[in-house]
């Protein structure tokens, strides 16, 4: 099937439909993220102010920056292992570990003790990561990509995450008068792309609370992708110690409503329109990742808002001391800066910092800790 030329995803997904049937959400989303020949993260570079979507370290350097100074605490709280594995999951242009390895080089020992490993799938991500970080590679201990978590060297393990996770598939199931059946992609005789309403049940187990009262046409959305990646590296935290972040878009308590979303431009389109030519993602829910890592029997897992975690880590403070000096115009650019991060109404109330450690330590960035209901 694979070497028939197809000039679209579209055609290529309708042809598939056409012999095997509808496609659930997860599997659309991985083939319009994933697909060698068409999906977004193998053709398009789409991070930044120019392109389609502005992530956290591509707003300011004071993002990675505070993140290196939670690393450095971490690792100092491990007893400084060495060598340790420091691990970025879906590091995309490479900014954020740019920064951070620039802000934890000042800790004695840290960058020699670490064994660098990206996570990464995309080779043309891969291309933009070794740009920015190549001229790390003699002061590191190690620095290596992979493609799995599951690839990880047995070391303490100090990793952090940004909008990683919203890019796993995710499912949605939607309240039939019979129960709740899981949604899916089907082509129509023009070879359109539909939504459809699958004929298979949710399993009861997955359902939040409440899941019985919902009217028809109600909306749930489960993501075990995202789930067992959390699980796995708590697993991991388990057998080796060590601390990992989470920093995504989503909610605390597992909700209805339909997130699944397409972004180019820096706007919103329908996730059918022109598969593979925009980044596809939905909200995360972090009630379920708690219980995830919760269930491998760490530490409780910790939340907290991104403007929380970030004022606690000294945003306030960087941005102070970068504009020390310095012209009206730099300081009203970090003052935007830091309104854009941190303000609850842009990404700061939004976003959610997810902590798993193991031992426990004590760490800045979760004083405030936001409830998280176990789903
Ligand atoms: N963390 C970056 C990029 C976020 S975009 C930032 O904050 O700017 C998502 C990143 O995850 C991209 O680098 C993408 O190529 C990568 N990615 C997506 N799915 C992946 C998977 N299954 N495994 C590893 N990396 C993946």
């Amino acid at each position: 099937m694979t070497d028939r030329p197809f000039a679209s995803l579209e055609e290529k997904l309708a042809f598939q439909i056409a012999r095997q049937g509808p496609l659930s959400l997860a599997a659309y989303m991985h083939a319009c993220l994933a697909d060698p020949q068409f999906g977004y993260y193998s053709k398009r570079q789409g991070i930044g102010e120019s392109a389609d979507f502005i992530t956290a370290p591509e707003i300011s350097q004071m993002f990675g920056e505070l993140i290196g100074g939670w690393c450095v605490a971490a690792w100092q709280q491990l007893g400084r292992p060495d060598p340790f594995c420091l691990a970025e999951f879906g590091p995309g242009r490479g900014t954020l570990m740019a920064d951070l390895l620039r802000a934890a080089k000042k800790a004695e020992g840290f960058t020699k003790a670490a064994h660098l490993v990206l996570v990464e799938t995309s080779p043309l991500m891969r291309e933009h990561q070794k740009a920015a970080l190549q001229k790390w590679k003699n002061a590191l201990g190690g620095f290596e990509w992979a493609d799995h978590i599951s690839a990880l060297p047995g070391m303490p393990l100090v990793a952090v995450a940004n909008e990683f996770l919203d890019a796993l598939p995710f499912r949605q199931y939607i309240k039939a008068e019979n129960g709740w059946r899981e949604a899916g992609i089907a082509a129509n005789d023009a070879g359109k792309l539909i939504r459809v309403t699958l004929p298979c049940l949710a399993d009861p187990a997955i359902l939040p609370d409440g899941a019985d009262d919902q009217p028809p046409g109600a909306v749930f959305e489960h993501a075990p992708a995202r789930e067992a990646v959390v699980e796995e590296v708590a697993t991991r935290l388990m057998d080796h110690e060590g601390a990992a972040l989470f920093i995504d878009y989503g909610h605390t308590a597992s909700g209805f409503g339909d997130t699944f979303q397409a972004v180019r431009h820096h706007g919103y389109t329908g996730p059918l329109a022109e598969p593979g030519a925009h980044d596809v993602t939905s909200h995360v829910d972090f009630a379920r990742l708690v219980a995830a890592a919760n269930r491998t029997g760490l530490p409780p897992a910790a939340l907290a808002s991104q403007s929380d975690f970030l004022i606690e880590l000294g945003l306030l403070e960087r941005a102070g001391a970068l504009g020390h000096g310095k012209s009206a115009a730099v300081q009203e650019t970090l003052r935007r800066q830091v309104e854009r991060l941190a303000g609850a109404d842009q990404m700061g109330g939004l976003f959610k910092v997810l902590r798993i450690t193991n031992p426990v330590l004590a760490l800045p960035g979760h004083g405030k800790a936001l409830s998280a209901p176990s789903a």
